[in-house]
């Protein structure tokens, strides 16, 4: 990979990305990114040109070492260290942005000089990222372990097979996700039939992003729009994904709830996802009210 790749699809340009990191013994998070769908508001040119394939029109990828820097909140008494953290400050990065034709995503950028060592191949092996299994072999592990299959059996065909290490965690981590799947179609068909909730359900690449539902409360949007509070709450859910809820003040100067949204990430585009949806329903909210008078 090197700075002038063109690749015709997102898919294309990850396992690329994936390649690199596996040659180099680097691991690369998603740092900042724009989709398609976000274009279609700020840049529509970009977008009725682009091929729909590419998903984004920009990526950022910086090192997993790198990123922001932590930034120590002068009002807080109580110094800790944070050992925990991945971050080092480390500058390697690669930067893509769609091509002038829109057909292609192009490697405009790269950093590749890390500020830290690079882990020896047996290291690099065990890295969380490195041991995760495609979508194939984690439909195999589940079917196997339905058959109530010796794990550590399993462990040792599934190594053979990938080349990857993989741990007797990452198969119990499997079921364990899948069984949250169906609880995640379960609690949309309670929320749907029961409470009768508009609902909106954001995943990327299969994966899920975040869920916003609201119930007979946009109307109370619709009658008291100056304001909209919005609150996170973190210790909630068993999964630690934050519950956000939107709520606004009524005449008798108390709260009423107006939708709430579980998210995986806080970053701008989660945020903006659901307080779009919010925006847009209100819009529909308040012209109907407009239209009942
Ligand atoms: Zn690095």
């Amino acid at each position: 990979m090197k700075v002038g790749d063109h690749f015709t699809s997102y898919n294309d340009l990850q396992s690329a990305i994936n390649e690199y990191e596996k040659e180099n013994r680097v691991q690369f998070w998603k740092r900042d990114s724009k989709t398609l769908e976000n274009a279609k508001n700020h840049c529509p040119k970009i977008f009725e040109k682009a091929n729909r394939d590419l998903k984004y029109y920009i990526i950022k990828y910086s090192c997993i070492h790198g990123g922001q820097k932590f930034r120590p909140n002068k009002n807080n008494k109580s110094i800790r260290k944070h050992e925990g953290t991945l971050k080092q400050n480390c500058p390697a990065e690669i930067n893509v942005k769609i091509s002038d034709d829109g057909k292609s995503l192009l490697i405009k950028s790269m950093n590749i000089n890390h500020n830290h060592e690079i882990p020896t191949e047996e290291i690099f092996k065990h890295l969380p990222k490195q041991r995760r299994l495609s979508d194939e072999h984690k439909k195999c592990v589940l079917e196997m372990m339905k058959l109530k299959i010796n794990k550590k059996l399993l462990q040792a065909d599934l190594v053979e097979k990938t080349g990857n290490s993989i741990l007797l965690r990452d198969i119990s981590n499997i079921v364990k996700n899948s069984q949250g799947k169906d609880n995640l179609q379960e609690m949309i068909s309670i929320l749907k039939e029961k409470y009768h909730c508009l609902i909106d359900v954001q995943t990327e690449e299969n994966t899920f992003q975040g869920i916003f539902f609201q119930e007979e409360m946009q109307k109370c949007f619709s009658l008291f729009p100056e304001i909209l509070f919005l609150d996170g709450t973190y210790k909630l859910l068993n999964n630690r994904c934050p519950v956000y809820v939107m709520v606004v003040e009524n005449s008798f100067g108390t709260t009423d709830i107006v939708g709430i949204a579980i998210i995986t990430k806080e970053d701008s585009e989660s945020l903006g996802w659901f307080l779009n949806i919010q925006r847009k329903k209100s819009k529909v909210a308040k012209y109907k009210s407009y239209n009942d008078r």
